[in-house]
């Protein structure tokens, strides 16, 4: 019995983890991206699609080594791809990076925490 108990516990502390993992991402991408869309033109890399400030959002920072912490100031580790595009690359680097779930994810504004209330909600899950 207390062995599920248990088991909910380790996995309830590794979305934890993941969760923090992500927030941290989220918030060193905020850096490099700013600085990719001023280095390039706002056109994916692999299907051509342009964009303009109405839909940058779907447009996202691809790291050509992988390596979120290999950002070069001349911006030779990056690349823009649409949201699609760059899902399709990662489908290859399973769990590698988590720029979002879905394209809704990317229009919260900077602001936001989406990770704010994970604690509360894991209290209320233990209950
Ligand atoms: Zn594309
Ligand atoms: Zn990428």
């Amino acid at each position: 019995m207390s062995k599920t108990t248990d088991q909910k516990r380790a996995s309830s502390k590794v979305d934890q983890v993941l969760a923090e993992q992500r927030a941290y991402i989220a918030r060193r991408e905020k850096g490099y991206r700013e600085q990719a869309l001023k280095l390039y033109p706002w056109i994916c890399g692999r299907c051509s699609r342009e964009f303009g400030h109405a839909n940058v959002r779907e447009l996202t920072v691809h790291h050509v080594d992988h390596n979120h912490d290999n950002n070069p100031v001349d911006g030779s580790n990056w690349e823009l791809l649409c949201i699609y595009c760059h899902d399709e690359e990662h489908s290859k680097y399973v769990n590698f990076v988590q720029y979002g779930n879905s394209p809704g994810s990317a229009v919260e504004p900077a602001t936001h925490n989406p990770f704010a209330d994970l604690k509360e909600k894991m209290k209320a899950q233990e209950k």
